[in-house]
């Protein structure tokens, strides 16, 4: 099933952000399109105002210069001349009672109406209204003003043009409307597409990787920089991660499984050889003692690797007590000093007399040797390893370890730190590639750490650093 069968289309980001798009473009343009309409019709409307003012103004004028007989004739000429549907003047007393009117047929529905009179009388100028009528459409524009004393002016007009044009705007609007609105579902919906392709490129890469495991698969990064590209960066850059540490945890198991395959495989090979042979009692003996000296290395190596896993998980605490480590040193030296001579290194050890560390006596012990076992083993008969504790600045007490060993490779050095991690001149030396990872989780469990130097001309010095008690 492909991905775009299983989206449920409208709980996509695309299509919530599409309805949006189309939701606010469709409040502009009905917003713009009201302004439009109420500009438009209060033009029209003050034009019509305007006009029936005019009239009004004219009518006056001719009642002052030529009486009411006059403005009689004239109204019901005009209202002729501009058609009875169109306009209508009526001369109206202030009780409402008609004096004239034109032809009100088409108006017979629109009454005088007294309230207007005595609205006009009382605000002593010309008063406007707009009148709807059952039997008309449109609607009509009223004044009434007053033309001399006693004998108010009704005059009407029809509104049908701005019927008319309010009609065709309503039409051209909801046209206007509904294209614009299709029009906006279709660029929103592009766009919205367009912006989120990136996030469905990342998806069914998520999802490819996650039915089958290909971990070598990566997400094409655009050049724009923006933030669907530092999104897939960023997920690059999670699965160069997750694949480094997955083929480390590869790695590790196969270290593991080879260096307890070969401890294994002797023990078997020694036992079966003890029971073909049919030997005697000291033959079997022998073999049992080898088998529990292999046995011991294999579990001294399990508990270090738990013991580094642990540590660095946070998950094992050691337990800390106040030791003297300038003591735990000059011992630990003392213990090597036959291993170095036998081999023919010279070894040398400078502590004070007091310096008090918070650690785990064991743990600090089983790191100092791991430490001093190296020196000795990477150093070639003739030299030298001087191990040299001071209180250093902020509270430290540092301890050096410098001989004059093969000293690090640049390729190696990245490295030696790792669980299993044996470099090329230790190929041929005992070691299961655990000492160093294993005394830098004891120096990190204790707030401390280790790191590594070369020495000129040659050798290595390993730098240990732990906090001071108190
Ligand atoms: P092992 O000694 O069993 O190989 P370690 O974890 O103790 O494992 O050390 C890892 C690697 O670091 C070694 O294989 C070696 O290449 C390098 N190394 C450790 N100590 C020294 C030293 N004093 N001089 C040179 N190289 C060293």
């Amino acid at each position: 099933m492909s991905l775009r069968n299983r989206i449920n289309v409208p709980r996509t980001l695309a299509f919530r952000l599409t309805l949006w798009y189309a939701g606010i473009f469709l409040l502009s343009a009905a917003v713009a399109f009201s302004a439009f309409y109420y500009l438009i019709t209060a033009t029209i409307r003050g034009r019509t105002d305007q006009e029936l003012l005019a009239e009004v103004r004219a009518f006056s004028s001719m009642m002052a210069l030529q009486g009411i007989e006059a403005v009689k004739r004239q109204a019901l000429l005009e209202s002729h001349a501009a058609g009875e549907k169109q306009v209508f003047i009526q001369l109206v007393y202030p009780d409402g009672r008609l004096f004239s009117s034109s032809n009100m047929s088409y108006f017979h529905n629109i009454p005088v109406s007294v309230e207007a009179i005595g609205r006009m009388l009382e605000q002593q100028e010309p008063f406007f209204a707009t009148v709807s009528s059952p039997d008309h459409r449109h609607e009509i524009r009223v004044v009434y003003a007053l033309l001399g004393p006693g004998l108010i002016i009704h005059l009407g007009q029809s509104m049908d043009g701005l019927t008319r044009f309010i009609d065709a705007f309503k039409r051209i609007f909801i046209g206007t409307m509904a294209a614009l609105f299709a029009l906006a579902v279709i660029l929103g919906w592009f766009m919205a597409r367009r912006a989120l392709a990136g996030v469905e490129t990342l998806t069914r890469t998520a999802q490819r990787i996650a039915a089958d495991g290909r971990l070598t698969e990566r997400v094409p990064v655009g050049r724009g920089g923006d933030e669907i590209d530092r999104l897939a960066e960023t997920f690059n850059r999670m699965l160069d991660r997750i694949q480094e540490l997955v083929k480390g945890i590869k790695e590790m198991t196969d270290n593991i499984a080879h260096d307890l395959k070969s401890p294994l495989t002797r023990i078997r090979g020694q036992a079966e050889v003890a029971l073909t042979s049919g030997g005697g009692a000291d033959e079997y003996e022998a073999m049992a003692a080898s088998a529990i000296e292999e046995c011991d290395r294999l579990l001294e190596m399990i508990n270090a690797m738990l013991f580094i896993s642990r540590t660095e998980a946070g998950v094992a605490k050691p337990e800390l007590g106040e030791l003297n480590l300038a003591e735990v040193v000059r011992n630990a030296c003392g213990l090597f000093q036959t291993l170095a001579e036998d081999k023919g290194v010279a070894l040398t050890c400078d502590a004070p007399q007091q310096l008090a560390v918070a650690g785990d006596v064991r743990l600090i012990q089983r790191m100092l040797g791991n430490l001093l076992d190296n020196a000795i083993k990477y150093t070639p008969a003739g030299g030298s390893v001087e191990v040299a504790l001071i209180s250093g600045p902020g509270r430290l007490a540092r301890i050096d370890f410098k001989d004059t060993g093969v000293g690090i490779s640049a390729k190696d050095r990245p490295c030696i730190f790792e669980r299993f991690y044996r470099g090329d001149p230790s190929r041929s030396l005992p070691g299961a590639g655990l000492g160093l990872s294993f005394a830098r989780a004891v120096a990190r469990a204790h707030g401390g750490d280790i790191t590594a130097e070369n020495r000129t001309p040659s050798g290595a010095v390993f730098r240990v650093v732990l906090p001071m008690a108190g």
